[in-house]
C-alpha cells in the first residue's frame, strides 16, 4: 500500500486545513470490513514483534501526537493489544516534574527510547516542548525556536543507531473534538477521561494548529517521517496506523537469529 498521501515530505509546509480528517481513501470496504482487516494486521504485528525481539538488533520507536481526544490512548489499546509486554513498552509524557525541568528537554525522553529488539510507543513526546510549551509560552521563543533542529539531530542519533522512527499525528477537527468531549461528559464510564483542562486547551485550538503545522513542517525527515493520519473515523485511523507499522516492520527485514551450530550436538537426557 502507498502511504505517501499521509507522509509529510521533508521540507514540505503542512497546512492542516488542506488535509481532510475524514479521508478514507485507502480502504474501500465498510467499517466492519476494516475492523476485521485491522485484527489481522494486529496478529501480523504480534508475529513480527516476536521476531524483532528474538533478533534483538533493531529498535522501533512510534511517536503518537494529537489534540486532546484525538485517539492516542485508543490507538495504543487497539493496535498494540496482545503484543508481548516484555518487548513492547508504552511511555507516556505528562507535565514535566521539577527534576525533569532542571535538565534539558530531551533528558527524560532519551531514557525511554527502545533498546535492541524493543518497540516503544511514546504517548506524547519531546514534541510537547514545541507544542504546549509554545502555545503557553512556557519558555521564551528564543529557546523553543532552537528545539526543532535539536529534535531533528536527536532523532538522527537514534536512527543512526538502528532505530526506526514513525511519527503519527492523529488529525481530528474541532467539531469531532466537541463530540468526543461531550461523549465523555455524558457517559458515566467515560467521565474519568474528562478533564476540565481539555476544555481550557480547546480554546487554544488555532494556536495548537499553528504549532503543529510548524512542528510537522520542520521535523519530518526521510528517516523519521511524520504521517498525518485522518482520525475522525476511529476505525480508519487504527487501520492505517496498523498498516504502516506492519509494513515498516516487514521492511526492516528482521529475522530469527541463525541457529547456533554448537547447539546441534546438545543432548538433553
Ligand atoms: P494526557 O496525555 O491527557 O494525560 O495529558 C498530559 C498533559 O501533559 C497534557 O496536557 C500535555 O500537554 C502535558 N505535557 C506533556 N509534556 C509536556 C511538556 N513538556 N511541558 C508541559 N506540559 C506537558
Ligand atoms: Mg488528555
Amino acid at each position: 500500500m502507498n502511504f505517501d498521501r499521509y507522509r509529510v515530505k521533508p521540507g514540505k509546509r503542512v497546512k492542516l486545513t488542506k488535509r481532510d480528517p475524514n479521508d478514507r481513501a485507502l480502504f474501500e470496504g465498510s467499517k466492519e470490513d476494516a475492523a476485521i482487516r485491522t485484527l489481522e494486521l494486529v496478529d501480523e504485528l504480534e508475529e513480527l514483534q516476536e521476531v524483532l525481539y528474538a533478533e534483538s538488533k533493531q529498535k522501533l520507536l512510534i511517536i503518537l501526537q494529537g489534540m486532546d481526544t484525538a485517539g492516542k490512548d485508543g490507538t495504543i489499546r487497539l493496535v498494540f493489544d496482545g503484543v508481548n509486554p516484555s518487548g513492547v513498552k508504552v511511555a507516556p509524557f505528562k507535565k514535566p516534574t521539577d527534576e525533569e525541568l532542571s535538565r534539558d528537554f530531551l533528558w527524560r525522553v532519551h531514557q525511554k527510547v527502545p533498546a535492541r529488539g524493543e518497540i516503544v510507543i511514546f504517548n506524547r513526546s519531546h514534541y510537547e516542548d514545541v507544542l504546549v510549551v509554545r502555545v503557553h509560552s512556557l519558555v521564551p521563543k528564543r529557546i523553543w525556536k532552537t528545539r526543532y533542529q535539536q529534535i531533528v539531530d536527536f532523532e538522527k542519533l537514534l536512527t543512526d543507531t538502528n532505530t526506526r522512527i514513525l511519527k503519527f499525528f492523529l488529525h481530528i477537527d474541532r467539531d469531532e473534538q466537541k463530540e468526543r468531549l461531550q461523549a465523555r461528559l455524558a457517559e458515566p464510564d467515560k467521565q474519568w477521561k474528562f478533564k476540565m483542562q481539555d476544555v481550557a486547551e480547546r480554546a487554544h485550538w488555532d494556536a495548537y494548529t499553528k504549532a503543529y503545522e510548524a512542528a510537522l513542517s520542520k521535523t519530518s525527515t526521510e528517516s523519521a517521517p511524520w504521517y498525518v493520519i485522518p482520525s475522525n473515523l476511529k476505525w480508519y485511523r487504527s487501520y492505517v496506523i496498523a498498516s504502516i507499522v506492519v509494513e515498516t516492520l516487514k521492511g526492516m527485514k528482521i529475522r530469527h537469529p541463525d541457529p547456533d551450530p554448537a547447539l546441534a550436538s546438545v543432548v538433553i537426557d
